[in-house]
């Protein structure tokens, strides 16, 4: 790619090298990508009981292995799934032989999909991503120009606070080993007043906000009212 254009893509290459390092793992629910299975089941049926998946085309950003991409088609929805990472998107790739799912998967930048398929989109998911990108604003701005009016746009990410940094560093990182040291930057987590500025800016209207906490005592995550340390924000296009 030319300089000037890889200096000006909403991308850290770092951030990405680490993702396809561990690829291979995606799949494993034991390896480092447990936190994203055990969540899944909960945040697939918040989207699905808000958005009514069946039939819907649904657009996956930052989709990764494809562990909620697969489970959204599992549920009959139209799936296209985007990340930027190579890796990820081979293992992706590959589990929809052995699981016979279908998925669209694509490498291609947000920003680029938003100008070839604007308002295309029933749904638009952006989970766990917005926190390893140098700009969320960008991302949140093509979301929002994906999705058709009135569809729906879900963003995930963490918190910024103590609390969020003694819970998603300290202690996933460092105590419980729950995710490999370096994963999580504290400085690029979001507080949901700024996700919420950034989403008025890009004319999504709220509809809710869930927390995600995880019990390390019982191992058990549930979505509520504490939205202290991983949160999913609904928005309405
Ligand atoms: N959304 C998935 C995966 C989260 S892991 C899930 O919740 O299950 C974060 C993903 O974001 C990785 O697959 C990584 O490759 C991807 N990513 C990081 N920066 C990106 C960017 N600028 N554009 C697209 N994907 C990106």
């Amino acid at each position: 790619m030319d300089k000037t254009l890889k200096d000006k893509a909403n991308v850290d290459q770092s951030e990405l090298e680490k993702f396809n390092q561990l690829a291979h793992n995606w799949w494993d629910p034991e390896s480092q990508f447990k936190p994203l299975h055990d969540i899944n089941p909960l945040r697939l049926n918040y989207i699905d009981r808000l958005s009514g998946l069946s039939g819907k085309d649904v657009l996956d950003v930052g989709c990764g292995g494809g562990i909620l991409s697969e489970s959204m088609a599992a549920r009959g929805a139209n799936v296209t799934g985007i990340d930027l990472g190579d890796k990820p998107l081979k293992v992706a790739k590959l589990h929809l032989l052995e699981s016979g799912n279908k998925v669209n998967y694509r490498k291609v930048a947000v920003e680029d999909l938003a100008k070839e398929q604007p308002n295309h989109y029933d749904v638009v998911t952006c989970m766990e991503m917005l926190e390893h990108v140098p700009d969320p604003e960008s991302i949140i701005h093509s979301c929002a120009q994906l999705t058709k009016p009135g569809g729906w746009t879900f963003f995930s990410t963490l918190n910024r606070n103590p609390k969020s940094y003694l819970m998603a560093v300290v202690g996933a990182e460092y105590i419980l080993n729950l995710l490999p040291r370096g994963t999580h930057d504290y400085i690029k987590f979001i507080k949901p007043s700024e996700l919420a500025r950034m989403a008025r800016g890009a004319k999504l209207e709220m509809e809710a906000i869930t927390g995600m906490t995880y019990n390390p005592f019982t191992k058990v995550y549930s979505l509520g009212k504490d939205s202290s340390v991983n949160y999913i924000m609904v928005y309405r296009a």
